[in-house]
């Protein structure tokens, strides 16, 4: 029996031309990502997206599973190919469907006409389908109002589908379709939930982590990687930047207050990010802060890490309890190597009593004494660029 997948995607909230690119970037990304799955062909048809395998060593249900990852898809079924003649659906309808229907008790048919050449209407299909599966399923009832599964018969273009309930889809909007944008990686819980809350909205990522070998390991890195690559699943390839950062730490600690060390590393990755991600194509800066959740993430001292660049902040966490990112972030994977216990270049150098409502003034007074600039520059000469899949 030949088996596809079909994508609704009605639910697309963007009309007219938008949509149709949509739709069109949609299928890039689902393309790209059923790859290495084997031969496939995806092709948009009457306001459905079909995958249908080409070879029988297509891996179908690992398709499923990455399809369930990817943005702009509310939801999707499996679906099995019938010819447009109601023998063939009929029989097709039965041994399809014998799982689901056996851990079931009740059902009902409905049926759609694509096609109005078809011979039957659609009560009459559902009648036919429905009569059929009652009797070839005894324990089986039919419950118009609340059944357990409804079976859906469509006749389309070039063939009639058969398929039990909707599967539920990652939702959110096809990566890509709202540009791109850069997202400040640490290894901890939250910049890993931003970038994958941004990335629902259409957003291809690019990443940026600050790395202080020896203060911080490599393991500490390779952490930063594997984040990104669960991300990944979701966002779609993630091109990486990771910034040297212990001589600028070593020049903070040597030449600023104890309790300005934070906020200053803050400022100075700010200004580098900004200049990393505009030559990548970033148009945003994403960020995993939350209000108040730590001293840098005070009011008074997100506007003077944001004054400092004139990029927007995106900051899809601000309103969110600690609780709620770790739900998130267990729901997409990354907790478990989150809370691995490597060290981050904002961890090796915590004040005892971090500034919490520092001024303008008085950050530019604190980071007086370093050559910022020469900092920067050096820094952005020794980044180093790598992909993540
Ligand atoms: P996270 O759990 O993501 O580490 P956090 O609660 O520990 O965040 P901070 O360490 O204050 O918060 O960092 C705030 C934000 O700054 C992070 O969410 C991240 O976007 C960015 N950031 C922190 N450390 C780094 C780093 N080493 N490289 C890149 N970005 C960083
Ligand atoms: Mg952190």
């Amino acid at each position: 029996m030949k088996e596809i997948i079909l994508i609704k995607n009605g639910e697309l909230a963007l009309k007219g031309l938008n949509r149709c690119n949509f739709e069109d970037i949609l299928i890039k990304n689902i393309r790209r990502r059923l790859k290495s799955l084997g031969d496939v062909t995806i092709r948009k048809a009457q306001s459905a997206i079909y995958i249908e395998p080409q070879n029988d060593d297509f891996h179908f249900a690992e398709a499923l599973a990455r399809v369930k990852l990817i943005f702009g898809i509310a939801g999707f079924s499996r679906a099995c190919v019938c010819l447009k003649d109601m023998d063939d659906i009929l029989e097709k309808s039965v041994e399809y469907l014998k799982e689901p229907l056996e851990k079931i008790k009740t059902f009902k048919v409905e049926a759609k006409r694509a096609d109005k050449r078809f011979p039957l209407t659609s009560p009459e299909i559902c009648r036919e389908v429905g009569g059929m599966l009652l009797s070839k399923y005894h324990h089986l009832k039919v419950d118009v109002h609340n059944p357990d599964i409804t079976v859906f018969v469509e006749i389309r273009d070039t063939n009639a589908y058969v398929r039990a309930e909707q599967i539920q889809g990652a939702g959110g909007l096809p990566v890509g379709t709202a540009g791109t944008a850069s997202i400040l990686i640490s290894g901890g819980i939250d910049s890993p939930v931003a970038a994958w809350t941004m990335a629902k909205r259409g957003l291809r990522l690019n990443a940026i982590h600050f790395a202080s070998p020896p203060y911080t390991s490599p393991r500490a890195e390779q952490k930063v990687r594997t984040l990104l690559s669960k991300v990944a699943r979701y966002s779609g390839c993630i091109n990486l930047a990771i910034v040297p950062f212990t001589e600028i730490q070593d020049q903070i600690a040597e030449h600023c207050p104890e309790d300005y060390f934070t906020l200053i590393m803050r400022r100075i990755m700010m200004r580098i990010a900004e200049r990393i991600a505009k030559d990548s194509g970033s148009l945003a800066l994403i960020t995993g802060e939350s209000l108040g959740q730590v001293a840098s993430q005070t009011l008074p001292a997100l506007v003077t890490t944001d004054y400092v660049t004139t990029m927007p902040v995106l900051r899809p966490l601000i309103g969110m309890d600690k609780e709620e990112i770790v739900s998130i972030s267990r729901n997409i994977d990354t907790f478990e190597t989150s809370i691995l216990p490597y060290e981050d270049c904002c961890t090796v150098f915590t004040p005892k009593h971090p500034k919490t409502r520092p001024t303008l003034e008085s950050c530019a007074e604190a980071e007086s004494k370093l050559d910022i600039e020469a900092l920067i520059q050096k820094a952005i000469n020794e980044t180093e660029y790598t992909y993540i899949d």
